[in-house]
């Protein structure tokens, strides 16, 4: 009887603390059903964007075919229904395949439902491993995303074609070219360019809404970040269209103002601390303004978060 309470005291302390552990996931999700709505905007050919207005939700790229639909992204599961029926309105034709930018659930999280109807998900195959366990994102830079904790997907919820560098899907006239650049805003990110129509989906390894989100705890780096901006700079020319992981439609000047801004905080961070300023004054000395950040809290406290993460990710730590 004594074990059985005992036994019974630990389940209960266990059940309240894993619900506590996915406070934050269960709080945004249940907003997100709550606030969004969806709008499909043609990008080119065949090629379509559903972008989710009121949530912070990933840009979804849709590709239509004559046999079926290849989707980049499926963001959160809860607006799955939503999500497919908006796909509807752009072909009536099945989901052929759904291609992962990366793990974060805000692109992916779809996986749990769009996986147990079996439909074929390809994505790096960090993405498989991190969606395996449960996720906890890097709040260095963001305190909203501090103690973030996102559940982990079963069997039937994960990517089922994994790669590693570079993957090509060839349908009707377009060549679907998906890259991996290496470690930059997690360590699975996927980059997607359709060859003929000259459009490219980033994920979140580019973005418009300032200071980019960087998950230094799975395996991101700003250093690889900044890299990665010049590869995806590489493989557009001023025609591109480019599809960012958050905001509207974009172009290379675009890609290359947020590299070279980026580089600015690097070099300014690292040679602030080696004259021995504070992480204050370093963040002082860096003029470039990279928009706003306040979504995510105080615009300074971001920015010092920014300034202190470079300096972690090169095992420096001041206060
Ligand atoms: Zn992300």
């Amino acid at each position: 009887m004594k074990k059985m309470i005992f036994l019974l005291v630990f389940l209960t302390s266990l059940c309240i603390f894993s619900q506590d552990k996915f406070a934050k996931y269960n709080a945004t999700v249940e907003s997100v059903k709550n606030d969004i709505s969806l709008k499909i905007v043609h990008v080119k050919n065949e090629i379509f964007l559903i972008e989710g207005l009121g949530a912070g939700m990933g840009n979804i790229g849709v590709l239509r075919t004559q046999d079926g639909i290849i989707m980049i992204d499926n963001s959160f599961e809860i607006i799955e229904e939503m999500i497919t029926s908006t796909v509807k309105e752009i072909s009536p034709k099945p989901i052929k395949f759904i291609i992962n930018t990366h793990y974060h659930y805000d692109h992916a999280d779809g996986n749990r439902t769009y996986g147990k109807k079996k439909i074929p998900i390809i994505a790096h195959h960090n993405v498989r491993n991190r969606q395996k366990n449960i996720a906890e994102a890097y709040g260095g830079i963001y305190p909203v995303l501090d103690n973030f904790y996102v559940p982990k997907h079963e069997k039937n919820e994960l990517p089922t074609i994994t790669f590693k560098d570079h993957l090509s899907l060839y349908e009707d006239n377009e060549e679907v070219s998906i890259f991996y650049f290496g470690n930059g805003h997690t360590d699975g990110d996927a980059i997607i360019k359709f060859n003929q129509s000259n459009v490219v989906h980033t994920g979140d390894s580019f973005v418009l809404y300032g200071l980019p989100f960087i998950d230094i705890s799975n395996g991101g780096s700003i250093k690889g970040f900044i890299k990665n901006l010049e590869k995806i700079a590489s493989i557009c020319d001023n025609e591109t269209i480019i599809i960012p992981g958050h905001g509207s439609l974009s172009n290379k000047e675009k890609v290359n103002e947020l590299s070279e801004g980026l580089k600015e905080y690097y070099s300014k961070t690292i040679e602030g601390y080696n004259k021995g300023l504070s992480i204050n004054e370093i963040s002082n000395s860096i003029e470039i303004k990279l928009g706003e950040t306040s979504g995510f809290g105080d615009p300074i406290t971001v920015k010092n978060n920014f300034v202190r993460s470079i300096l972690l990710e090169n095992n420096i730590i001041i206060d």
